[in-house]
């Protein structure tokens, strides 16, 4: 049995894939993840991890693929702390200095993939759904 925090995360995931993905289109890595996903969330310590990690794989499979390894702006693979809302590519310390009042600092978290899942579903012409707003505002 799951407790309301990880049954959340589930209707979340559930909601994303029906607003977001077209029917009928296989997404066998999604599915794969999707799988995982619902087998970790009885596990509360590691839900949240698991939830987002779904996310970001959700953002891949949408063309939004999350690029951590190395900075956008020199290439440098140390000190890579915050992360571009413009191209979900890490940015390093140097290079984010100018920014960093526009530039997301790493972890990603829910916050972060939120921003990302509602950049994308307004050039979809669509909104997140509640389920999915409904986390942050339990988690923050
Ligand atoms: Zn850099």
């Amino acid at each position: 049995m799951m407790n309301a925090q990880t049954l959340s995360y589930m209707n979340a995931a559930f909601d994303l894939i029906c607003t977001m993905l077209p029917e009928r289109e296989p997404y066998i890595n999604l599915y794969d993840d999707t799988i995982k996903l619902l087998n970790a969330l009885p596990h509360i310590a590691v839900a949240t991890d698991e939830y987002t990690n779904w996310v970001i794989n959700l953002l891949g499979e949408l063309g939004y693929a999350m690029d951590l390894s190395h900075c956008s702006g020199c290439g440098k693979t140390t000190n890579l702390n915050y992360i571009s809302p413009k191209t979900a590519r890490a940015v390093c310390d140097s290079c984010a200095a100018p920014y960093l009042a526009q530039i997301y600092k790493m972890p990603v978290t829910l916050n972060i993939t939120l921003k990302f899942l509602e950049k994308i579903c307004t050039t979809q012409g669509a909104t997140v759904p509640n389920s999915r707003q409904l986390l942050n505002i339990k988690k923050n």
